[in-house]
């Protein structure tokens, strides 16, 4: 592969996954009811509850960074244009009670033994700067539970491919919407959509739009009811995309997902650039986001495709 067409691969399979329909997986809808109305986030987390936080890398990419960030916004102005290494983390929360559960998928057991993952051509061809590290069937092999639930922050295949390492039968969470087609619509990733979904369970929609408003944040849902999980709506770089706030035995932590793709861009406020579907949305969950450390300086933030946690919010 040539150094040009080495760094165009990735730029295509994301814009490809940018702009598809997901799936046509059948959903259901599940109205949680949070019991507390609490009005700011220290609130809201205060409960006893804590949950165990299992960071996990399952794998390696390079992608261009315009891609990641916005470099159209005068904050990007220096950035360099070039290829950023980024990861695909599962987050691994374990309830005391309730089990253990999953912030998106990683890679599969298939795809790190060079059997394909269920990923058909032409994606599969894009895939070459991939890097599988664990997949998500190891991760699952030494959780002390079984899996309770996957958590989606969004349904772009770089977080849904390990799903053939997801025992049938379990939860899959997304946000409102998310796997509603668009114009763009076609058939190169349908089929990769169907191998991975096969034999899954009907994704369940969280309502988030139910949800009360906490702080900065319009609509956020308490998940297990304890104040250990927060659901967040955060639409914008997909259309039901979600963030996570946890309070967890190693403090609070946001899980931005990809309404920030890097720490850069989360620390100038800068969305993601062409990954991201509608970018007046995606900076307004942005700023919601931001609203949550803002409050809770002290909040872990990760970030969707960064392994270091990312730093303070730069003043303008
Ligand atoms: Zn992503």
């Amino acid at each position: 592969m040539t150094n040009a067409t080495h760094r165009l691969v990735p730029a295509v399979v994301f814009l490809l996954l940018s702009a598809c329909a997901f799936t046509t997986h059948p959903t259901k809808t599940e109205r949680i009811t949070t019991p507390r109305t609490p009005t700011t986030w220290a609130d809201a987390l205060s409960g006893a509850t804590q949950l165990e936080w299992e960071p996990v890398l399952s794998a390696k990419w390079k992608v261009e960074r315009k891609g990641l960030i916005n470099l159209e916004r005068a904050e990007a102005k220096d950035l360099p244009k070039d290829e950023m290494d980024i990861v695909l983390p599962v987050h691994v929360l374990r309830h005391p009670t309730r089990g253990t559960f999953i912030i998106d998928t990683g890679v599969s057991q298939s795809l790190k033994d060079g059997n394909g993952g269920g990923i058909a051509w032409p994606v599969s061809s894009f895939m070459g700067a991939l890097k599988p590290e664990e997949s998500l069937a190891s991760i699952l092999k030494r959780q002390p539970t079984p899996l309770a639930g996957v958590l989606f922050t969004h349904l772009h295949l770089d977080h849904v491919m390990g799903l053939p390492d997801v025992p049938a039968g379990t939860p899959l969470y997304t946000g409102p919407a998310e796997t509603t087609p668009t114009s763009f619509q076609n058939g190169l990733m349908r089929s990769t959509y169907a191998n991975l979904f096969k034999g899954q369970q009907p994704t369940t929609e969280l309502d988030v739009s139910q949800g009360v408003a906490i702080g900065g944040v319009k609509h956020a849902i308490d998940f297990f009811g304890d104040g250990s999980l927060w659901v967040v709506a955060s639409p914008g770089h997909t259309p039901g995309s979600l963030a996570y706030v946890a309070n967890t035995s190693k403090g609070f932590v946001l899980f931005a997902g990809d309404t920030s793709h890097t720490r850069w861009g989360w620390e100038h406020q800068v969305e993601p650039g062409e990954f991201t579907g509608d970018h007046a949305q995606n900076v307004d969950s942005l700023s919601q986001l931001a609203s949550i450390a803002k409050e809770l300086p002290a909040i872990t933030v990760m970030t969707g495709h960064e392994w270091e946690p990312a730093g303070a919010i730069v003043a303008k």
